[in-house]
């Protein structure tokens, strides 16, 4: 099986159910599925199919979801790509990557044209915005994305997918250097797919909001393929802002929520009198980096809704575990193996440690990735006998749920003391005024590193001296904070996570 085909067997079974809602309006599967058929046999008459690399960089929006899957229908692999790239990011990526066609918006092309020239690009085919195509100096590729999806065929005859095949290459920053394209299976998305489908018991009756970025596999998966195979509905959210999320909740009676640990945190900030708008979700998911136990039960408590934590990452097409349903869920641990899907905590030989001691979380299944594209050597540090190790640090406990420490690259040293920074973030959070936290080590001469942390907070009268007090009341001496920095709002990325990156250079610049 796969996605492509899944989707069509989806539609037969769902013709007039509605698959997605865009800004109000429903688009039925048999509209849906005709349109990828349409825009997959046009792909083909200008000489795409199985082997050919089509990046796909775009917001949330119909076009993603048609670009997506028309391709995957042809047999090409696809790239998704963050468009709020530089276009040198996005350079590396399309060179890297071997890219011959592009499927965007109107309103990104700007950054094509500084690109072009030193790629081997053949067609863009792009969506149209209220922007609208003007001028542009690569119009000769140009097509548009509707023109496209109407000059092709409904008869058009599907190649044979096969499951070892490449479906989607996924670039990750990793843990060092440049962007690594981790290459996904159609076994891997589907096989993944399917197991988080029905780890969260999904049914043609569930209304999932996709507002995290398609381009990054947590949406990819969770809130596109998962629901999707099961006759569900996808409640697009073409960007992240609370409002955003109350009225689609409430108008389009939205029965999942899936965000990283920020997006809850701007709910909680923003929605003191929404009480009743999460009334018809019946579980959010939360991924993509650890939920603080404080912001999470603040979250249930104000929205009267379940949050399960999951985890995962790109290299797993993401999900590798998640807190079950049907038993009890731990706050502050990401649950329980999927199915089909191994979690083991090891020490730096690779021997399995035993519960409670901290090691690094390795994973065994049909998700985990093929490989790093062109990257055999890094390929074989990553994949270790048909494990894939994390790079996160992770304990279990005696019922087989995991805790999610740290990243590896993420613990600080202190006088040869270990210290995870979720441990002291935790803490921080429990903080009533505090309502975001980051904690990254600085070098010390004198300890070897040090632990600084950065909060944000809006009550005026909180200062450093207060917040260290509180600190020693939690935490053991070489845990506290040397420093604490207030700030307006932290740097996170477009899925949300926070930067500890920018942080620790922004020690380094003061
Ligand atoms: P990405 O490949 O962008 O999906 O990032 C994967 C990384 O996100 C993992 O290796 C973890 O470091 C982090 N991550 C994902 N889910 C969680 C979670 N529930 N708790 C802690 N870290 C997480």
């Amino acid at each position: 099986m796969n996605l492509s085909d899944q989707l069509s067997a989806a539609a037969s079974e769902n013709p007039s159910k509605e698959a997605y809602i865009f800004h109000g309006e429903g688009v039925s599967y048999q509209e849906f599925d005709g349109s990828v058929t349409k825009f997959a046999s046009s792909l083909e008459k200008l000489g795409y199919g199985e082997g050919d690399h089509i990046a796909l960089v775009s917001g949330n929006s119909p076009s993603f979801m048609i670009g997506l899957y028309g391709a995957l229908r042809v047999g090409a692999t696809v790239i998704p790509i963050n468009p709020t790239y530089t276009a040198e990011e996005m350079k590396y990526i399309l060179k890297n990557g071997d890219v011959k066609a592009v499927m965007t918006m109107d309103v990104l092309m700007e950054k094509f044209e500084k690109t072009d020239e030193e790629l081997t690009i053949s067609h863009y085919f792009v969506a149209e915005t209220e922007m609208g195509i003007g001028e542009s100096l690569l119009s000769d590729k140009m097509k548009s994305f509707t023109n496209t999806i109407n000059e092709g065929e409904i008869t058009f005859q599907k190649p044979e997918l096969k499951e070892e095949d490449v479906a989607v290459i996924l670039y990750t920053s990793g843990t060092t250097g440049k962007p690594k394209g981790a290459m996904l299976t159609h076994k891997n998305l589907y096989s993944n797919a399917k197991d988080v489908a029905d780890y969260l018991q999904y049914t043609r009756e569930d209304r999932v909001i996709a507002t995290l970025p398609m381009f990054h596999v947590f949406c990819l998966t969770v809130a596109l393929n998962a629901p999707l195979m099961n006759g569900g509905t996808v409640l697009v959210a073409p960007k992240f802002s609370p409002q955003e999320i109350f009225e689609l909740a409430s108008s389009q009676k939205a029965t999942v929520f899936a965000g990283v640990p920020t997006m809850y945190n701007y709910l909680v900030q923003t929605g003191a009198n929404q009480t009743d708008t999460f009334k018809n979700i019946r579980i959010c998911v939360s991924g993509g980096a650890s939920m603080p136990v404080a912001l999470l039960n603040k979250f249930e408590e104000q929205f009267n809704v379940r949050v399960s934590e999951g985890y995962g990452l790109s290299e797993a097409s993401p999900v590798t575990a998640f807190n079950p349903l049907d038993r009890p869920r731990k706050p502050g641990s990401i649950g329980t193996n999927i199915v089909n899907v191994e979690n083991k905590v090891v020490d730096e030989l690779g021997e399995e440690l035993p519960p409670g001691e901290v090691g690094e979380l390795i994973v065994r299944g049909p998700n985990v990735m093929k490989g790093y594209y062109k990257l055999p050597e890094e390929t074989a540090v990553t994949l270790r006998e048909g494990w894939l190790y994390t790079g996160d640090m992770a304990r279990v406990d005696d019922e087989g749920y995991f805790y999610i420490v740290d990243r590896k690259k993420d613990m600080i040293i202190v006088g040869g003391y270990n210290v995870y920074p979720r441990e002291v973030e935790e803490v921080l959070y429990n903080h009533p005024d505090i309502s975001e936290v980051a904690v990254v080590g600085t070098p010390d001469p004198n300890s070897g590193e040090s632990v600084i942390s950065f909060v944000v907070s809006n009550n005026p009268s909180l200062n450093e001296s207060i917040l260290k007090e509180y600190c020693k009341e939690y935490l053991a001496k070489y845990k506290q904070p040397a420093r604490i920095h207030f700030m307006e709002e932290l740097p996170k990325n477009t899925t949300g996570k926070i930067l500890r990156k920018n942080l620790r250079e922004k020690l380094t610049q003061s």
